[in-house]
């Protein structure tokens, strides 16, 4: 398989429901012993002929890390293994300092990157993801992982980046 997607964002941004509904599905939990995290990491799916592979490196613990080491890791697991990186952040929060940091090792690693602007669940909001330009990545994709919004302009925009 050719497209490797990695997602990566912030904690509680919503990038398990995102990955859940990328491979359409809704179960997430393939390990129940404790140290191992509850979340699936790797699917494989297809989208418009082109087959993927997608990992939530959000489900990659470290045990006793500090958050910035941790998501860190996280990141860094992300540039080595992707095509492609689907970046997620949270529509209600706005840009966080932790997603001004996780920008900068993307723009670092110069690998293409998908920015999706997540819980922006009706139009009231879409007004919302133009801070995210301040990223200095690609153009932010309002979508809703909870209602399904925006998930194919999404994967286009993926698979358009392999
Ligand atoms: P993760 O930590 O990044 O994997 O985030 P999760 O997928 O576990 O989601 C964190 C929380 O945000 C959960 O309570 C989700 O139900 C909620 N959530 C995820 N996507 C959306 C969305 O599009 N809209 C809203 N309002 N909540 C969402
Ligand atoms: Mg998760």
């Amino acid at each position: 398989i050719k497209g490797v997607v990695a997602i990566v964002g912030r904690p509680n941004v919503g990038k398990s429901t995102i990955f859940n509904r990328i491979l359409g599905e809704r179960v997430s939990i393939v390990e129940d012993t404790p140290g191992v995290t509850r979340d699936r990491i790797y699917g494989k799916g297809t989208w418009l002929t082109q087959d993927f592979r997608i990992i939530d490196t959000g489900g990659i613990q470290l045990e006793n890390q500090p958050f910035q080491e941790e998501i860190k890791a996280q990141v860094e697991i992300a540039i080595e293994e992707a095509d492609v990186i689907l970046f997620i952040v949270n529509g209600r929060d706005g840009v966080t300092g932790d997603d001004e940091f996780i920008a900068r090792m993307l723009r670092r690693s110069g690998k293409p990157v998908v920015l999706a602007v997540n819980k922006i669940d009706d139009a009231t909001l879409q007004g919302n993801i133009y801070e995210f330009y301040a990223l200095g990545l690609s153009e932010p994709i309002a979508v809703s992982g909870s209602h399904g919004i925006g998930i194919g302009d999404v994967m286009d925009a993926l698979v358009e980046a392999f």
